[in-house]
């Protein structure tokens, strides 16, 4: 019978690279809730009626590349696309929007039906962040400062920030009406796409991979020449705060990212080390999301990076993470150490809280035991034969080097802490 495998661009994730993930979910968790994020758990599924009214009913995401189906009573369901929407479904549910500025976060897998490629899944993961009820670019540059902070505790290099301001609706409406003029006097220069994007969300040619559309979208009118003076001036106060932290950035005026719930702020990260799927972050100002969504007036930014492109510029990058390895590995000898060997390593474990113990379930040779134990990076095999047992004692061997000697295991929780902390090699001189 065939194997059967995983679905297309949905990826395991196994032990051995595991620990990548760890790092940069650890790392991102401390930090997050160093700033006072909160973390927040919504389901995987939710109606799809709420990514329609939030993300757009003519984007990308929206259009092609949601995971929808009727449920058993013919509801129509949708595997989460992204988790904005379901952070604000949830913050009104929960009335935590009343009176207050939350912040969250949030990590966890997301689903699209894109073309599976490098940077590019069906089953992707998110760390991301959404702030609620504060107007001014403070927060803006709070959240941008942090994602600069982060790619340092992460040991990323080479990942650019650009920004833009999309202003209000209306004035992005204005500007649409100019864009489309200045695509249709150009309109035999554009593609398949752009012309169908000319005709639902023009903005979106803007945002085109296209390279001979490069030059055309170069001359285009810009946005930020279109937004009134709050809006410009919620840039100027943003732009100033990220000078004054000397933090670089590009005004990149073809910005306007996938999701229709924009406004003002918009930026991303960008790297040239990750091919075509260059964005490892991407995030903007939503002032009328929560209302579009039932909820009262209240402003909102957040932003959402792509968990495997993180790990893999880590990777192009060359920064390992150190693979985790136990502290002791047991060993039983004898007929009587494989009955009295669980109970032995369930004291260990009282006596030394915290050790990590893996024990050799596996009969065999003394020899092939302590293969085993070789081949598990432990630092140090605890061996129990009989004797042993009868005496209460456990014998110590550090593995690679060194003798083997007996100790009390109420001296185990010092020997062990001296090896992790001096190495193995200061066991001789221990009596
Ligand atoms: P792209 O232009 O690459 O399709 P996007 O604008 O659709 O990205 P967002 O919806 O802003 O992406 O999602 C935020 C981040 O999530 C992206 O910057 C990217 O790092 C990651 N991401 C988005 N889609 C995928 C995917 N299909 N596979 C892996 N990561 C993804
Ligand atoms: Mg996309």
């Amino acid at each position: 019978m065939s194997k059967i495998q995983s679905v297309r661009g949905m990826n395991d994730v196994v032990p051995a690279t595991a620990p990548k993930w760890q790092f940069v979910e650890d790392t991102a968790r401390a930090l997050l809730e160093s700033y006072g994020y909160g973390e927040i758990r919504p389901p995987v599924v939710e109606k799809t009626q709420l990514f329609a009214r939030s993300i757009g009913d003519v984007t990308d995401i929206v259009e092609k590349e949601m995971y929808t189906f009727d449920d058993r009573n013919g509801e129509s369901l949708t595997l989460r696309p992204e988790c904005t929407a379901s952070v604000v479904r949830a913050a009104l549910q929960h009335t935590l929007l009343r009176n207050q500025t939350p912040r969250f976060w949030y990590t966890g897998p997301m689903f699209r039906y894109e073309k599976p490629q490098k940077g590019r899944y069906r089953q992707f993961h998110q760390i991301g962040a959404e702030a609620f009820g504060m107007p001014g670019p403070h927060i803006d540059a709070e959240i941008i400062l942090l994602l600069a902070r982060l790619w340092r505790a992460l040991g990323l290099k080479n990942i650019e920030l650009e920004l833009n301001c999309l202003g209000t609706s209306a004035a992005r409406a204005q500007y649409r009406a100019r864009l489309v003029d200045y695509m249709q006097a150009h309109r035999e220069q554009l593609d398949e796409d752009s012309l169908r994007r000319l005709a639902s969300n023009p903005l979106r040619i803007l945002d085109s991979k296209n390279p001979q559309l490069q030059p055309l979208i170069e001359n285009t009118p810009r946005l930020l020449d279109h937004i009134d003076g709050e809006c410009a001036e919620h840039f100027a106060g943003l732009t100033a705060i990220l000078d004054q932290a000397g933090l670089a950035y590009r005004v990149n005026h073809r910005l306007v990212r996938g999701l229709d719930y924009y406004s003002r702020t918009v930026f991303e990260w960008t790297t040239d080390q990750l091919g075509a799927q260059g964005t490892v972050c991407g995030g903007g100002r939503y002032d009328g999301l929560v209302s579009q969504l039932g909820g009262p007036d209240t402003p909102g930014i957040g932003f959402s990076m792509g968990v495997e492109r993180i790990i893999e510029l880590r990777e192009a990058q060359n920064q390992a993470v150190e693979e985790p390895r136990p502290d002791a590995y047991l060993v039983g000898i004898g007929d009587a150490a494989d009955w009295a060997l669980y109970p032995l390593a369930e004291r260990i474990r009282d006596t030394v809280p915290g050790i990590s113990l893996v024990v050799d379930a596996q009969g065999g040779s003394v020899k092939t035991k302590f293969k085993r134990a070789d081949r598990s990076g432990a630092s140090v095999a605890l061996i129990a034969g009989e004797r042993e047992l009868a005496d209460g004692t456990v014998a110590i061997k550090p593995l690679g080097e060194g003798k083997q000697q007996s100790i009390n295991i109420e001296a185990l929780k010092t020997t062990l802490e001296r090896i992790k902390s001096q190495g193995s090699g200061h066991l001789d001189n221990t009596s």
